[in-house]
C-alpha cells in the first residue's frame, strides 16, 4: 500500500499493518523514544499495536516528544534510557560533551531539526547523554516523557510557564520550599501570575483557593522543611473536576518511594540535585508528564492551542519546544551523566537514607532536650497514615527537630563534629541547617511560619554513614 511517511510517498509491501509493525518494517531507530503522528494526530502508545494503516495514510515519527517502557523499578533504574550503539558500545552512557552535532546532508539536517529523524543538532535542544537521563527517569515514573533542566528551579519555572499566562493563577500548598515561594513572589507575580496558598493540606483548603483562572494545583509530595504531606488522590479528584493538572514536586520522595502516577499526579517535578544525583555532586532538575491528564481539556492557552494535534504530548511539546528550548535552562551533558549513574543506585540509597532517618528520629524523640521531632516515619506523626498509604514503606531522609530557641540551635550546630553545617539534602553525608537564619532569612515571621519555619527549628538531611556514628555525634552535641 502507498503511505506518506515523514512527508515522503512510500510503497510498503503489505496489504495490512499496524503502527507497531510499521516501526519494524521501516527500521525506525530507537522505537522506545518515538511518538507517532497519524494523519495529523498523535497516537497513544498503547494503540500502536491496534491501529491498522490504510492506503494514503500520512505517518510522522517524532523524537524527543515521548516514549517509555515498563519493567521492575530496579531494572529500569539500571538499564532504562541507555540505548547504546556507538562504535565502541560503552557500558555506561558516555558524556557527549559537544555544543553541536554534524549531519551528513542538508536533508538529514532538516529532518532532525523537525524531529522526524532520530538524531542530534545542538545541545540546548537535545543531547544523547541528556536524552538517556530523560528516558531513564521517564521509565522510572512510567511517564509520557521527561525533560531535564539545569536545576530544580528551572524545572518548576518551565512547567509553570508552560501552563500559565498573565492573569492566570496557581493554587499552591502553604509549606513549600523557600526558593519556590520566592520564585512565585519575585518572578511570576511580576508577569501577572498570582499564587494562592491553601491554609493547610486539607483538600477543602485547596478547593477554597481555586477559581476560573486557576491553571494548576502545585504541591510538594513531602514539604521542605515543613514535612507535611498532601493527599494526592483527593487533590487529583479536585484537579479533574476543574480540568486543571496536579503538579507535584517529588524531590523528597523520588520515583522510588512514590508512584506518583498511581495517585493521580499529572506532572512530577524534581530537584535532581538531591537524591537523584546523589552525593551532592552537582545541580540538576527535571519534570515528567505522568500520562494522567487529558490535555484536550486543559484551560492553559498555549497547551490548548496544540492539544487537538498533539493530544497526549501537548504539554511536553509546549514545555520542550516553546519554553525549555527558548529560555535555555538546559542540562550540561556532564550533569546528565552523573544523574544517569545516580539513578542506578537510587533505590539502595533511599533505603539507607530512610532507615537512618527513622533511627535518628526515634533517638531524638526520646531526648530530654528535644521539644519536638518531625518525621513522617514516626507512628505519632500527623502525616504518618497518609505517608504510609502513598509511599512504599520508606519515608526519605529529611527530618526536623526543635530545641528551646535560636541560641540553643546555634550551640548544638557548632558542637557537631562529623555532621556537616551545610545547606542541600540528599547528600551521602549528614547535613544540618538552621532554616530561619539562612534559607528563610528574607521571610517575614508570618510567612516563615506558613512554611513551617521557626527560630527554634533545625533541619537534618540524614546521610549514608553508619547510624551509630550519626547518633553519637548528635548525642555529644546535645549534651
Ligand atoms: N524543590 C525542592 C523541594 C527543593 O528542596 C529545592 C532545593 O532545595 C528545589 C526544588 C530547587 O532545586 P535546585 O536547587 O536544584 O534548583
Amino acid at each position: 500500500m502507498k503511505l506518506k511517511i515523514n512527508g515522503k510517498e512510500e510503497i510498503v509491501e503489505k496489504e495490512s499493518l499496524t503502527i507497531a509493525e510499521l516501526l519494524v518494517v521501516n527500521k525506525v531507530q530507537m522505537p522506545d523514544m518515538v511518538s507517532v503522528e497519524l494523519n495529523g494526530v498523535i497516537l497513544d502508545r498503547k494503540d500502536f499495536g491496534a491501529v491498522f494503516l490504510k492506503e494514503g495514510d500520512a505517518v510522522e515519527f517524532l523524537y524527543f516528544m515521548g516514549g517509555g517502557q515498563e519493567q521492575d523499578f530496579q531494572t529500569r533504574a539500571v538499564h532504562g534510557g541507555y540505548i547504546g550503539g556507538d562504535q565502541f558500545w560503552p557500558g555506561t552512557m558516555p558524556i557527549y560533551e559537544t555544543a553541536a552535532f554534524a549531519c551528513a546532508t542538508a536533508e538529514e539536517m532538516a529532518d532532525i531539526f523537525s524531529g522526524r529523524k532520530y538524531g542530534y543538532i545542538y545541545s540546548r535542544t537535545a543531547n544523547p547523554t541528556v536524552s538517556a537521563f530523560e528516558q531513564k527517569l521517564n521509565a522510572l515514573d512510567n511517564g509520557r516523557g521527561a525533560v531535564a533542566t539545569a536545576s530544580g528551579m528551572a524545572a518548576i519555572t518551565t512547567v509553570l510557564l508552560t501552563l500559565t499566562e498573565s492573569g492566570d493563577e496557581i493554587a499552591a500548598a502553604g509549606g513549600l520550599f523557600g526558593g519556590t515561594i520566592l520564585l512565585f513572589k519575585d518572578v511570576f507575580k511580576k508577569y501577572g501570575v498570582n499564587v494562592r496558598y491553601a491554609k493547610s493540606q486539607d483538600p477543602a483548603d485547596f478547593e477554597a483557593v481555586i477559581n476560573e483562572r486557576t491553571r494548576a494545583i502545585y504541591v510538594e509530595t513531602i514539604g521542605n522543611p515543613k514535612l507535611d504531606i498532601p493527599d494526592l488522590g483527593a487533590l487529583s479528584k479536585i484537579g479533574r473536576k476543574n480540568n486543571i493538572p496536579v503538579i507535584a514536586d517529588a524531590t523528597l520522595s523520588t520515583p522510588y518511594l512514590l508512584d506518583a502516577k498511581k495517585f493521580g499526579v499529572d506532572i512530577a517535578v524534581y530537584s535532581t540535585t538531591k537524591y537523584i544525583m546523589g552525593s551532592g555532586t552537582a545541580i540538576g532538575g527535571a519534570f515528567v508528564d505522568l500520562g494522567n491528564f487529558d490535555w484536550t481539556k486543559t484551560k492553559s492557552t498555549a497547551v490548548k492551542t496544540v492539544s487537538a494535534r498533539l493530544r497526549d504530548i501537548a504539554f511536553l511539546g509546549v514545555a520542550r519546544k516553546q519554553i525549555a528550548q527558548n529560555t535555555g535552562g538546559c542540562t550540561a551533558p556532564f550533569h546528565a551523566y552523573l544523574q544517569n549513574i545516580g539513578l542506578e543506585t537510587l533505590s539502595l540509597r533511599l533505603e539507607r537514607h530512610s532507615t537512618n532517618a527513622q533511627r535518628l528520629a526515634e533517638f531524638l524523640e526520646k531526648h530530654p532536650r528535644v521539644k519536638r521531632v518531625s518525621y513522617p516515619g514516626l507512628a505519632g506523626n500527623e502525616y504518618h497514615e497518609i505517608a504510609k498509604k502513598q509511599f512504599n514503606g520508606l519515608y526519605s531522609g529529611l527530618l526536623t527537630f526543635n530545641l528551646d530557641n535560636r541560641a540553643e540551635c546555634f550551640k548544638f550546630i557548632d558542637s557537631l563534629k562529623l555532621v556537616k553545617k551545610m545547606t542541600n539534602f540528599g547528600d551521602a553525608k549528614t547535613l544540618v541547617i538552621h532554616p530561619k537564619s539562612t534559607i528563610y532569612a528574607d521571610f517575614s515571621d508570618e510567612d516563615a511560619v506558613l512554611a513551617g519555619v521557626t527560630d527554634d527549628l533545625i533541619r537534618v538531611s540524614v546521610g549514608l554513614e553508619g547510624i551509630n556514628d550519626i547518633i553519637a555525634d548528635f548525642e555529644q552535641a546535645l549534651q
